[in-house]
């Protein structure tokens, strides 16, 4: 039996042994690369601990009954199992091995009391849904026998935090299938610390390395505290491509008695650069070494201790997503020729054909650039040939950049003339991030980006649900592979927009059945891809202007503002036919045996609206709220206003719709290219409606979500977990980058609620 292993004999693959970090570890060690010499209390000693000291019948007793979804219960089991590990009597031999290899340490050190670092390393490799990532913890400044044996014994009740438990019942996992091992490592006092990603995971751009830096411990800057200062560098010339110096208000030091304490930045560093060009450089240097090393994008904690680098931790970056474009943004030199709003990341070349009228949409070939005024649901099928598309027309929110984010297709929208300034059959490429068509092909096409999808260690696990917005039932299966908790926002357009027929004539000519079915088919696609992760699908919300261009779509009344127009709920209150059609499908595909379905509303501006369509869902037999959860999107300014209303009608959720919510707040038509610079869904009138929301909806119990575009920006985000939101739902490509950010924010706040109890 092994209780203890010093870093020379560890390598990546003794995850079994030293847990995730302790592997790492090892492996960046003996790559001689800069890390502070450690030892692993090995996970063999952790299971020698439960068995010895007789913990796992007590823990096995408080956990056996317990209601996980119950969080006095949950929180109360957490505490006493935590309580016993942290307080029973080591075992004698386990106690004197840890305590011999301290003290070679504190020799190795030259001292009699090494500062160490005791952090815990779990080994949950073998559970690859079972995120134990950040969820246990780490003891800075430990200094001493009883100081390093207490840290390592709380590092091993970390294994039963209330999120740890609640994850392992609802998996159905063995509480004692993980086990944890804790790596005590010498303390690196920094001056300066950060993290490092050696491919820019914002852009992608695998030429690019990006590094964050702050004053004092690396805490800060990894718990998400402190905003660092961010340096980009170019990987093969080593030039600093930008320096964006933050203002840094706080910073983390150990104090005399080795405490960790986060402080006021002194004066004259609070906007001072944190890294030389010469230390940026360095750090590019380590990193690329390790990079080479692992053959994959890493993500790296860093930290600088009298001007000598000190790696802390490195694994590979798991947010890099299989992107359809094969060059990045910046390799791209060329002759611009039209820009617009970048609605859909990639770059794509093809060969320009411009659609002026749907009836020439068989024109577009594999490969093409589609150019046209503004898509409309008829050119979806001819969408998802394109290799990239253009558009004159349109803002962030409108059909194309929705459907091109979908599909993972370059996007260029609200270009205000890309009909007229592109020539047909003209080649050209398209970035869909910056928003720029260059003349011909240019790039490097051939020089496919390395090892694209890196899945390693164990998934992030986010309190808050993190969901996807599905428009096309095609995709779904696309969407389920991310990892989302489920469908956030099903739209039903598209159900009926792929069919090229106005539900109208559907239903005038082939009769309620066929309708029906029409839902049922596209709604049962998206359920089976997510069973048993739940879905949101919203009944109808047909524009006008949308609609029009459909087979039997001829009698759309044309309006002069579709956005204010006939839709939402009230269009489909007014065309109740259909409704129950899309009700009725939801009730059959409950009596197929699918569980895992909701509804909601679309645009509800009133009370009214909510009790009609319970009373029509309950004339097809559709029991709201009894059979299937039920939600209202709040759209409108009017919705977040009579909020309080609403809850009391009776509802299950709410899910913000801020692509909507914006324009009729700050009253900018979202579509619209001309204003769309002063569409702001941080604007603080549409951020105040949303606070508002969620805390009345909180306070009375009714779960709250987001599926407008809104739900897709990180700096959003962070303040909708902190108000409480119950569930996140972004576009398909956004889904990993937000649960970062989620898990992010939520380690924050759990950070900043227990410094407050201190
Ligand atoms: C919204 O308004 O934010 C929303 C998600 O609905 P849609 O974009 O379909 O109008
Ligand atoms: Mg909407």
């Amino acid at each position: 039996m092994k209780l203890i292993t010093w870093l020379d004999d560890l390598r990546n693959d003794d995850v079994d042994i030293a847990g995730g970090k302790g592997a790492s570890l090892g492996e960046m060690w003996n790559a001689k690369l800069p890390v502070p010499p450690a030892f692993v209390v090995t996970s063999e000693a952790y299971r020698y601990f439960i068995k010895e000291t007789k913990l796992q019948d007590e823990i096995e007793r408080i956990l056996s009954n317990i209601d996980v979804n119950n969080n006095e219960e949950l929180n109360k089991a957490s505490k006493e199992v935590r309580y016993a590990i942290e307080n029973v009597k080591m075992p004698d031999d386990l106690k004197l091995s840890i305590i011999e290899s301290y003290h070679k340490m504190c020799e190795l050190n030259g001292d009699d009391e090494t500062f160490v670092a005791v952090r815990s390393s779990a080994t949950a490799e073998d559970l690859p849904d079972a995120s134990f990532a950040g969820q246990q913890e780490t003891f800075l400044n430990m200094k001493g026998n009883e100081q390093v044996l207490q840290a390592v014994q709380e590092c091993f009740s970390s294994l039963f935090t209330p999120r740890a438990i609640f994850y392992r019942e609802e998996k159905g996992f063995d509480h004692f299938e993980v086990a944890l091992a804790a790596v005590v490592q010498k303390m690196v006092n920094a001056d300066q610390a950060g993290v490092m990603f050696t491919v820019n995971p914002i852009n992608q751009d695998y030429n690019q390395m990006v590094i964050e830096g702050a004053w004092g411990l690396g805490e800060g800057v990894v718990s998400g505290t402190v905003s660092p200062d961010t340096y980009i560098v170019a990987k093969d010339t080593q030039e600093v491509l930008s320096v964006n110096v933050a203002r840094k208000d706080t910073m983390f030091i150990k104090d005399a008695d080795g405490v960790t304490k986060e402080i006021k930045t002194p004066e004259d560093l609070i906007e001072k650069q944190v890294l030389s060009e010469e230390m940026i450089k360095k750090l590019e240097n380590v990193g690329q070494t390790i990079e080479n090393h692992y053959k994959r994008p890493m993500d790296i904690e860093w930290s600088i201790e009298n001007g000598e680098i000190y790696m802390l931790q490195a694994r590979p970056i798991t947010t890099l997503t299989d992107k359809k474009d094969s060059k990045s943004s910046n390799e791209i030199e060329g002759k611009i020729i039209l820009k617009g709003i970048g609605a859909s990341p990639g770059v794509e070349s093809g060969k320009v054909k411009i659609i002026s009228e749907i009836e020439e949409i068989g024109r577009i070939l594999d490969g093409d650039i589609l150019v046209t005024k503004m898509t409309t649901p008829d050119m979806v099928p001819a969408m998802k040939k394109a290799a990239a598309i253009i558009t004159d027309d349109g803002g962030l929110t409108c059909h194309a950049a929705i459907i091109s984010r979908e599909l993972g297709t370059p996007c260029v929208v609200g270009t205000k003339g890309a009909t007229k300034n592109l020539k047909d059959e003209e080649c050209v490429t398209v970035d869909g991030e910056k928003g720029i068509v260059y003349e011909g092909k240019v790039g490097k096409p051939e020089e496919k980006a390395p090892a694209q999808v890196v899945y390693a260690g164990a998934p992030v696990i986010t309190a808050t649900e993190i969901k996807a917005n599905v428009s096309m039932p095609e995709v779904a299966e696309r969407a389920a592979a991310t990892g989302a908790d489920g469908v956030g926002l099903l739209r039903a357009e598209h159900m009926i927009l792929g069919t090229g027929v106005h539900p109208g004539k559907i239903l005038k000519e082939q009769g309620e059945g066929a309708l029906t079915e029409v839902f049922a088919e596209g709604i049962r696609k998206v359920a089976d891809a997510f069973y048993p992760r739940p879905v949101t699908y919203r009944t109808l919300d047909a524009p006008t202007d949308e609609f029009v261009g459909l087979k039997g779509g001829e009698d759309e009344p044309h309006e002069h503002n579709p956005m204010m127009g006939w839709r939402g709920i009230r269009r489909g209150l007014d065309q109740s036919e259909i409704l129950k059609c899309e009700l009725k499908a939801i009730k059959k595909l409950r009596e197929e045996g699918y569980r895992n379905i909701n509804v909601m509303i679309p645009l509800v501006t009133n009370v009214d609206e909510i009790r009609k369509v319970k009373e029509i869902a309950n004339e097809v037999g559709l029991k709201l709220r009894l059979d299937v959860e039920f939600g209202v999107m709040v759209e409108t300014p009017a919705a977040a206003l009579i909020i309080d209303d609403i809850i009391e009608e009776g509802i299950d959720f709410i899910s913000l719709g801020t692509n909507d919510l914006t324009q009729y707040t700050i009253a900018i038509d979202r579509n619209n290219e001309n204003v769309s610079k002063y569409y702001l869904e941080n604007h603080p009138a549409v951020l105040k409606l949303i606070e508002l929301v969620i805390t009345s909806c909180k306070r009375a119990g009714v779960k709250t979500s987001i599926c407008g575009q809104a739900g897709s920006r990180p700096q959003i985000v962070e303040k909708l977990v902190e108000w409480g939101i119950t569930s996140i739902s972004a576009n398909i490509d956004a889904v990993e980058t937000i649960r970062n950010v989620v898990a992010r924010t939520e380690q924050k706040i759990i950070l900043e609620s227990i410094r407050k109890q201190k």
